[in-house]
């Protein structure tokens, strides 16, 4: 497969369809300075502020350009809550479609045909081998992304967290957690962890 897309690239690039500094630019973009930490963010301000939340259930793509994040991948974003009746969950059964602009770029096994396939058919069990344990009584909803639709899970906020500040609440969105592959660290989890002080 590498070879495959070298071949490919070393071609686009002989007919002159694309320039491989301007590539490099956008891949330094979005591996470097477009993360999750943008959704993160994003997900702390709606935890601290209802409503900041309620304009995310309204229009999460402008909710989330509000706080100057857009772009690619990101043009019609849905924001979709956790409760403690529903577990939201994410997948691109078709191929890998992500909101680039607050996750930045999809993990490898988001892309894999084992995830997209079975995030639909088991998708306890795909939660099980993430770490994932949820109560019998939560029902898990899975959303396919498409080319006109990306969404945002919004996990539930720890217990525990009352006192915090935007920032802090911060270092406990996980990536997997806005995919809804995990949930949202615990104060401790993330002491531990080394990314809360
Ligand atoms: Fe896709």
């Amino acid at each position: 497969m590498e070879l495959r897309v070298r071949a490919l690239e070393s071609l686009l690039v002989e007919k002159g369809y694309v320039d491989p500094p301007a590539l490099d630019v956008l891949i330094e973009t979005y591996e470097k300075q477009v993360g999750p930490r943008n959704g993160a963010a994003v997900v702390a301000r709606a935890w601290s502020d209802p409503a900041f939340m309620q304009a995310l259930r309204d229009d999460a793509t402008a909710a989330i350009a509000s706080m100057g994040f857009t772009g690619r991948q990101g043009e019609h974003m849905v924001a979709v809550e956790n409760t403690p009746d529903t577990h939201n969950m994410v997948v691109c059964t078709l191929c890998s479609c992500y909101p680039w602009p607050v996750l930045g770029l999809p993990p490898a096994w988001y892309k894999s045909p084992a995830y997209r396939s079975r995030a639909v058919i088991e998708p306890r069990s795909v939660l099980g081998e993430f770490g994932v344990t949820l109560s019998g009584e939560t029902a898990i909803r899975v959303w396919d992304s498409t080319a006109e639709v990306r969404y945002l899970v919004v996990p539930r906020r720890p217990e525990g967290t009352e006192g915090m500040d935007e920032a802090d609440l911060a270092c406990l969105v996980t990536r997997d957690s806005m995919v809804g592959t995990g949930l949202a660290l615990t104060p401790e989890e993330a002491r531990a962890r080394g990314l809360l002080a």
